[in-house]
């Protein structure tokens, strides 16, 4: 494909019933443009083309000149281990993809389908969920079960939320003024879904979601790691199907189960006015996140710094607190009027601290645009 210079850069985000789009310019890095279109196929635009088509009439004159349109795509198994540019094979090959998820991938390929048909002649890229973790090594990403699943059904660890995870990888080695080669991290995502990342050399080595985003760490509605048998025993004697299953491990569980809520404002609150149910959930969330911080600090052979984003993570002041202070067997102690900042750059821990503990704000967004100008620019 031909280079050339990349100003405009679309963002879409195509989920199952709503597109979140936004527009930079990336001579600046700027963004020009953001919204979301809702209830796609239940009572607003009937498909993604017609949700595209609402997002071209709200953007105006500025929908002119794109030159590129970026995709958030969920799954690229062990075919994508980068971002790519969507070509007529890229698509068949997604197409086969649709199994490692039902519900997001049709979405995300509607979303790249409608763009080919409005924005003609406008190239498309993908930027996959899970392909910053396609470095780990087998050892953290096969599961110990006959080897045959993974041949037959590719059934192994993924990891999700790679594009935050490499995007602050990116922005902690600026910050910490390290080359990206040479950056040791434990990146921690903490929103309502969650989950932590080992970063050896700028390259990730393990992370704690699997398959699917269900697993590792205490979630919004999901379980994060449980022992599979619990979750038969559950099936066998409320005689719970398959699909029963997804939903309450999923859509069910976490801090909505332990308390009430999924939202972890809502949890804090509760707890500070006395709600056992609430404490008992914020420490089982803290308690697994410092578990994966040590583990992980093991994994990349002593981090450069431990570091935190994601709704929770560049937030929760309250979150941020429980965590770091089960750290102390790493040489960390937070620095607790450094850890009231909330949305913006901080270091957290205090000054002796042996493993700095860096708050880094998020912007998916942005490195989905980031890589759509490198593979086209
Ligand atoms: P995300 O999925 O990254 O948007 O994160 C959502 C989570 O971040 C929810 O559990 C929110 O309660 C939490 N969150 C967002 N803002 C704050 C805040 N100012 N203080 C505490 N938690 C927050």
């Amino acid at each position: 494909m031909k280079k050339k210079e990349i100003r405009k850069v679309l963002v879409v985000n195509s989920g199952s019933s709503s597109l979140k789009y936004q527009l930079f310019d990336m001579r600046r890095e700027e963004r020009l443009a953001k919204g979301l279109v809702e209830r796609i196929g239940c009572g607003g635009p009937a498909n993604h083309a017609e949700a595209l088509e609402k997002v071209v009439a709200d953007l105006g004159d500025a929908a002119k000149d794109i030159d590129a349109v970026g995709h958030r795509v969920l799954h690229g198994a062990e075919e994508f281990a980068d971002s790519v540019v969507v070509t007529k094979s890229v698509m068949a090959k997604l197409d086969r993809l649709v199994k490692f998820g039902p519900l997001h991938m049709p979405a995300n390929l509607g979303g790249i389908k409608a763009c080919e048909r409005i924005f003609k002649g406008v190239p498309n890229v993908a930027v996959f969920d899970t392909a910053f973790h396609q470095t780990m090594p087998d050892c953290a990403a096969m599961y110990a079960i006959d080897p045959k699943y993974y041949k037959k059904y590719g059934i192994r660890k993924y990891g999700f939320h790679g594009t935050s995870h490499k995007f602050i990888t990116m922005e902690a080695a600026k910050f910490l003024k390290k080359p990206l080669s040479k950056v040791n991290l434990v990146t921690c995502h903490l929103g309502n879904g969650s989950s932590l990342a080992a970063v050896k050399n700028g390259e990730c080595v393990d992370t704690t979601m699997g398959l699917t985003p269900l697993a590792g760490l205490v979630m919004g509605t999901r379980c994060g790691d449980i022992d599979a048998a619990a979750v038969l025993s559950i099936m066998e004697t409320e005689k719970k199907t398959p699909a029963e299953m997804d939903t309450l491990l999923n859509k069910k569980s976490g801090l909505l189960a332990l308390a009430g809520s999924s939202d972890c404002r809502d949890i804090c609150s509760k707890a500070e006015k006395g709600d056992k149910a609430a404490e008992l959930a914020l420490e089982m969330l803290a308690y697994r996140t410092a578990l994966y911080i040590g583990a992980y600090n093991t994994v990349v052979g002593g981090a450069d710094a431990i570091v935190m984003t994601g709704g929770i993570g560049e937030n929760s002041t309250e979150v941020r607190e429980r965590i770091v202070s089960r750290l102390g067997a790493l040489g960390i102690k937070l620095d607790k009027a450094a850890n009231k900042k909330r949305g913006i750059t901080a270091v957290i821990s205090s000054k002796g601290s042996k493993i700095p503990v860096v708050v880094l704000p998020t912007n998916e967004e942005l490195m989905i645009a980031r890589d759509a100008a490198r593979l086209l620019g």
